[in-house]
């Protein structure tokens, strides 16, 4: 209060002594002139002092022309600063607009800053002095910095989250994987196996396809694991696993049923092509002499009997399993090292009965 008081009689003092300074020089009392002469009598523009002292020094008069060239020379017209501020105001509104709109695109918690920013936004246009217009874009220019090292954070971060949720993601697909796989043979286990045959199935039915069950079992392996060890008997595991593989394509699924027991799921696949598929088996199977890489022993052959079933539309997968694994019953019987299917099976048992 104490200091509007003093403000305000030093204006009073100023602007009568203008008033007084321009009656003296036959100046006339225009807005412009005494703007002029304010600022000269209170000595706040030190400038504007020495101009008007050097003219009057001279004794020249203080001309209209004079007084409005001086006015010129030392005070920016409103107009121009208005202008100035108001274009300035309007980039920087376009400026801010695009980084309000990049902020809010990228970085939703940006919202709250962003109504800081759009307050600042609206008193520019209210804004006549320099020196707040400075201090406006200063603080633009400072606050979006910070908005945008903040928002490099967030983006680091969401980065980070990524990379982190597509390495849970992979290691959760290596598990799924896993859960699926025989640890020893790299084949579909049994759980693969039962959802692989219930989804072959139902194409079979809705495709009206063909579809053929195959069942396979190594022949004397308990012999031969007897002979050569359990360890050995594990690597013609992989051996069978490896040729039932090679004689394969992409939408067959071949799984290890059981401990010496493999599965094979052919989808499209009639009886005789499914049976020519199971006989390259065995005979792969059955071409390769084995030997025991640790002590050169020949361990002679292995061979595999196999049965076959077609899926009859409407029968519970229990039955079609049940009749490959007659088959495949009816292939040991009959001597095995052999591929019986539904086709000939009948002979077979008719045969051995
Ligand atoms: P068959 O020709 O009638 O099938 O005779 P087999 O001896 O193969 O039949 P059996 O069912 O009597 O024996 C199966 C053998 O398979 C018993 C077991 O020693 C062997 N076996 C089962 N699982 C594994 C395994 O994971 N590793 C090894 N090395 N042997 C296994
Ligand atoms: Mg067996
Ligand atoms: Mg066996």
């Amino acid at each position: 209060m104490v200091h509007n008081q003093s403000h305000q009689a030093a204006a009073n003092k100023y602007g009568n002594l203008a008033f007084e300074t321009m009656q003296k020089h036959d100046v006339e009392p225009t807005p412009v002139h005494y703007e002029l002469f304010y600022n000269y009598v209170s000595g706040e523009n030190p400038s504007l002092v020495a101009t008007i002292n050097s003219r009057l020094e001279t004794h020249a008069s203080l001309t209209d022309a004079f007084l409005s060239e001086t006015f010129n020379e030392h005070f920016q017209s409103d107009d121009e600063l208005t202008n100035a501020a108001a274009s300035t105001g309007a980039q920087l509104d376009t400026q801010m607009d695009k980084i309000l709109e990049a902020l809010e695109t990228n970085v939703g918690h940006a919202s709250r800053f962003s109504d800081a920013l759009r307050g600042v936004s609206e008193n520019l246009s209210d804004t006549t002095s320099q020196s707040d217009l400075a201090l406006i874009v200063k603080t633009v220019v400072s606050a979006t910095e910070q908005m945008e090292s903040r928002s490099r954070e967030l983006e680091t971060q969401l980065q980070e989250s990524k990379s982190e949720v597509s390495d849970l993601r992979s290691n959760l697909d290596a598990v799924r994987l896993e859960a699926r796989t025989d640890a020893l043979t790299g084949l579909a286990n049994r759980k693969a196996f039962d959802d692989g045959l219930l989804e072959a199935v139902q194409d079979s039915v809705e495709q009206n396809t063909p579809l053929c069950l195959v069942m396979s079992d190594i022949d004397h392996f308990k012999a031969f694991n007897d002979s050569w060890g359990h360890q050995t008997g594990d690597q013609v595991l992989k051996l069978v696993a490896g040729s039932i593989r090679s004689c394969i394509k992409g939408r067959d699924t071949s799984a290890r049923y059981g401990g010496e027991e493999f599965a094979i799921i052919l989808p499209h696949t009639e009886l005789d092509d499914a049976t020519m598929i199971a006989n390259q088996v065995r005979e792969t199977i059955h071409s390769r002499e084995l030997v025991k890489k640790s002590t050169g022993e020949n361990l002679g052959r292995v061979t595999m009997s196999f049965g076959i079933a077609s899926f009859r539309p409407g029968e519970p997968i229990s039955e079609l399993i049940e009749r490959a694994d007659e088959c495949l019953y009816a292939a040991k019987h009959g001597g095995r090292n052999q591929v019986i299917s539904e086709l000939n099976s009948a002979e077979i048992l008719t045969k051995s009965a």
